[in-house]
């Protein structure tokens, strides 16, 4: 999508500092990090939150969580442990509308909600 601001950082025109890459997922760091380690696993196709992507391409979903396993796996986090959100809609604050998903670690994570 051409106005889409993750389609630009998968095609390079805008920077981001990249963590894990495939055929299928990209991911890079978030510019406002919540935590230690704050990622965003998005897919290469674009879709515009996680029930469009569900709907149209469920495969796409296996996708970025076979990323997230490969990249915790390597950087040895799925023992001490991490969280991943994706945020879908306006009460949850969605606003890039490019379905992504947070990943969380690095320290003792706060409970969420509210
Ligand atoms: P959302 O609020 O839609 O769940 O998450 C969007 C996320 O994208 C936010 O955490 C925000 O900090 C991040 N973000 C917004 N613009 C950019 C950008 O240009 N580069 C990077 N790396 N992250 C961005
Ligand atoms: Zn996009």
């Amino acid at each position: 999508m051409n106005d889409c601001l993750f389609c630009k950082i998968i095609k390079g025109e805008i920077p981001s500092s990249e963590v894990f890459s495939n055929e299928n997922v990209y991911a890079f760091k978030d510019l406002h990090p919540m935590a230690k380690i704050h990622n965003l696993f998005i897919h290469r196709e674009h879709s515009h939150d996680i029930n469009a992507m569900s709907k149209t391409s469920p495969e796409q979903v296996v996708d970025v969580y076979k990323a997230i396993l490969k990249w915790t796996q390597d950087e040895k986090l799925d023992s001490s442990g991490f969280r991943v959100v994706t945020n879908c809609g306006p009460d949850a604050g969605q606003t890039v509308f490019h379905t992504h998903f947070h990943v969380l670690a690095g320290e003792k994570l706060g409970r969420f909600g509210k």
